[in-house]
């Protein structure tokens, strides 16, 4: 059947195309992993939230309903200016993100198999070591120190030929070779087309095929910009570190006000032949205001559309209710145009036409990791193929891609992974 050509499809692929809208299921596990060769992404380590203890999903339900019941619900009437226009803009996206759920939870076959994705025969590689937390956390303050030039990751190359059948880090393989390069403040590149395994103060992670990443901060991503702008990015994804008032997120990591995000060199990182640029942005209307009104006219980036992302727990219920103000069960993607140095504005009728209201269903990871979507714009991105790609803020790596921020690697730790 149909359906069931869909599912075999999502087992490969990761992606759930619903025939009745316009919407998307991502599990985002299945699309990473076709970014590796040698290793599996961990699905258990990927959705280590999600998937709680019941026990613990329950406390925490209490503990957040106790705090729902003290917050004194708004009266309509009482919202200000700026509420009111939040307010429109979600009854804007509220039968699209509906219309999108049904066709979720009109797929039997999906549905049936959801709580099954995070199960796995074997366990994430490193998940009884207790100090992984330690150093992988902390690239943003080392990178600081007066020695950040100093510190050096070493890409072990060629391990696939290793016959010891454990990915070959201790085997004293003739072929294999070490390359030992600054950490930060440097393109570490991995021009192979399989999985590399590298070292960095005792702890291991994972490069996939042609990926490369920059980790500095803000002050260095003009290091970035290309000599040539041919070789510059034909797709540029955003996810900015916003501010808000979320403890959670400021133990997670820094966050920068909103100006620092104007002097971002968009117009400079652009290919040619131009790039679609996609911004993440929170539900804040105050946010959303900034971004149309300075920060794409300051990047030269004309709007074409949003997608949403919607929120979804494994029984295919909605993290949150729909109409909750504060506590959006979805998150925005902001997709706009941004033309290259040869303004062909007539070329960009030639793109494939990005259809607006897009709803990307994806059941949650660690905070604040966003689904890899890259792939989904792919169809739309300007310029010759494969496109060029790079993701800003990065906290992971893609087959293909380059990561620029200040925390790259953080989930390449091989804790977050499993050996094919
Ligand atoms: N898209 C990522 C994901 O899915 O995991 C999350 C990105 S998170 C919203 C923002 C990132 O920007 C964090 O990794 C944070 O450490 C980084 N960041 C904050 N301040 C920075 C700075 N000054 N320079 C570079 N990166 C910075």
């Amino acid at each position: 059947t149909k359906s069931s050509g869909e599912l075999s499809r999502f087992l490969d692929s990761g992606v759930y195309r619903f025939s009745n809208s316009n919407a998307v299921f991502l599990d985002p596990v299945g699309v990473l992993n076709r970014s590796y060769t040698r290793f599996r992404v961990s699905p258990s380590a990927y959705y280590s939230r999600s998937f709680q203890p019941k026990r613990l999903a329950a406390e925490s339900a209490v503990a957040s309903d106790s705090r729902k019941r003290k917050r004194k619900p708004k009266k309509p009437q009482s919202l200000n200016v700026r509420e009111l226009a939040a307010d429109q803009r979600h009854q804007e996206a509220r039968p699209w993100l509906l219309k999108a759920h049904e066709s979720l939870l009109g797929a039997a076959d999906l549905l049936s198999i959801l709580s099954k994705l995070r199960s796995c025969s074997c366990s994430s590689m490193e998940s009884s070591d207790e100090s992984c937390s330690v150093v992988e956390d902390s690239f943003v303050e080392l990178g600081k120190l007066w020695q950040a030039p100093l510190y050096e990751i070493t890409l072990n190359f060629n391990q696939h030929n290793d016959s010891s059948g454990h990915g070959g880090l201790l085997n004293n393989n003739q072929s294999s070779e070490k390359r030992e390069i600054p950490i930060f403040n440097n393109l570490v590149v991995n021009e192979t087309c399989d999985d590399v395994e590298a070292e960095f103060l005792n702890r291991h992670y994972v490069l996939p095929g042609q990926s490369s990443f920059y980790m500095s901060d803000l002050g260095q991503i003009h290091n970035l910009i290309p000599v040539e702008s041919d070789c510059g990015f034909n797709l540029i994804v955003i996810d900015p570190p916003w501010e808000n008032g979320s403890a959670r997120q400021k133990s997670a990591y820094p966050t920068l006000p909103n100006r620092y995000f104007l002097s971002l060199p968009i117009k400079k990182l652009i290919h040619t032949d131009g790039a679609l640029v996609a911004l993440w942005v929170t539900n804040r209307e105050k946010l959303r205001k900034f971004v149309e009104e300075e920060l794409f006219p300051a990047w030269g980036v004309r709007y074409l559309a949003t997608f949403y992302w919607l929120k979804v727990k494994v029984d295919g219920s909605l993290i949150s209710d729909l109409d909750l103000f504060h506590h959006r069960p979805y998150e925005c993607l902001l997709l706009g145009y941004c033309s290259g140095k040869i303004k062909r504005y007539e070329h960009v009728a030639e793109f494939t036409p990005i259809k607006d209201n897009q709803v990307i269903i994806s059941i949650p990871g660690d905070y604040s990791r966003k689904p890899p979507i890259g792939e989904l714009l792919l169809d739309f991105v300007p310029g010759v193929k494969p496109a060029r790609c790079v993701e800003l803020f990065a906290r992971e790596m893609i087959a293909g891609w380059v990561s620029w921020g200040n925390e790259p690697l953080h989930f390449q730790d091989t804790r977050y992974f499993l050996r094919d």
